[in-house]
């Protein structure tokens, strides 16, 4: 039933190339819609470089020059409110195993890319926010009736990603039994999925509502039982200064109304409604 080993591992190999061929939006690029998102290229020294995920639909999705996505709104709102225009703002792909190190590397300047407050990425990073919670879930093929939660998951085959809370939770709580394909995005998974070699792909419920909407043709269902909360923070280089200053631009994003107009337009078509007894959330208090 599953492909060999062989067969994943070339394909592992194959995703990483592509991921490596397109990773990058930033200065320097063609001009011919290469990715670069910014009149100004942040070689100028008043422009912004923003990381965000391109293979999320309804949260950081790159679509030739555009971007779009809930992740894309806040930062873009952050970033307008911090004094930056659009034209000064370059989005950069920040894959999940990667975000830390491009924050301490200087790749970035900040993350918004579904990026979960965690006491281990706060030692190296600083986090503002949360601007949104979330809950880890399963996604699984629409006609599947024996996965209804995490504690269905043994002899099962599960993807996820590498670098994320959500492999992490599933090393770590439901390793007994569990066969863990882990991949560098989880539009990676999807197509295991789709393709009949995991039997779910595990992450985010707002994530993997975007990618049923998108890819699922109506095939693949979010299970909707939620076993983690997943604080969405901006990630920053640590010890940053800027902590406080997007803390009220979250806080007034919500008060005007936008938080929500953005919640709204991105998960449009999703199966998705965020948890309300959650969201939005408060910023915390800066380090
Ligand atoms: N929010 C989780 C995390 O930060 C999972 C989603 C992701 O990989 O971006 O690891």
């Amino acid at each position: 039933m599953r492909k060999h080993t062989m067969g994943l591992l070339a394909m592992a190999a194959a995703s990483t190339l592509v991921l490596s061929a397109c990773g990058s939006a930033e200065v320097g690029g063609e001009p011919d819609g290469g990715g670069t998102a910014t009149a100004g290229g942040d070689g100028g020294g008043d422009g912004i470089t923003i990381g965000i995920k391109y293979d999320q639909p309804g949260l950081g999705l790159q679509d030739g020059a555009e971007y779009t996505g809930f992740d894309v709104d806040v930062a873009r709102y952050v970033a307008n409110e911090l004094g930056y225009s659009e034209d000064q703002i370059t989005f950069k792909e920040t894959p999940s195993a990667n975000r830390e190190a491009m924050l301490q590397n200087g790749d970035v300047d900040m993350i918004f890319a579904t990026y979960s407050i965690t006491d281990d990425r706060k030692e190296v990073i600083d986090f503002a926010g949360p601007y949104f919670i979330a809950g880890q879930d399963l996604l699984v093929a629409a006609d599947n009736t024996d996965i209804t939660g995490p504690e269905d998951l043994e002899g099962k085959n599960l993807c996820s990603v590498t670098g994320s809370t959500s492999a992490e939770k599933i090393k770590t709580d439901y390793a007994e039994g569990v066969q863990l394909l882990e991949r560098p995005g989880y539009a990676e998974c999807v197509t295991a999925l789709s393709a009949g070699q995991v039997d779910a792909v595990t992450t985010d419920d707002i994530i993997l509502a975007g990618l049923a909407a998108a890819n699922g043709d109506g095939n693949l269902k979010v299970v909707g039982a939620p076993f983690s909360e997943e604080q969405y923070g901006v990630g920053l280089p640590k010890d940053s200064d800027q902590c406080e200053a997007i803390n009220e631009a979250i806080t007034k994003m919500i008060d005007d109304g936008a938080w929500e107009e953005a919640v709204a337009t991105n998960t449009e078509g999703a199966d998705y409604t965020p948890n309300a007894d959650l969201n939005p959330p408060k910023p915390a208090d800066c380090a």
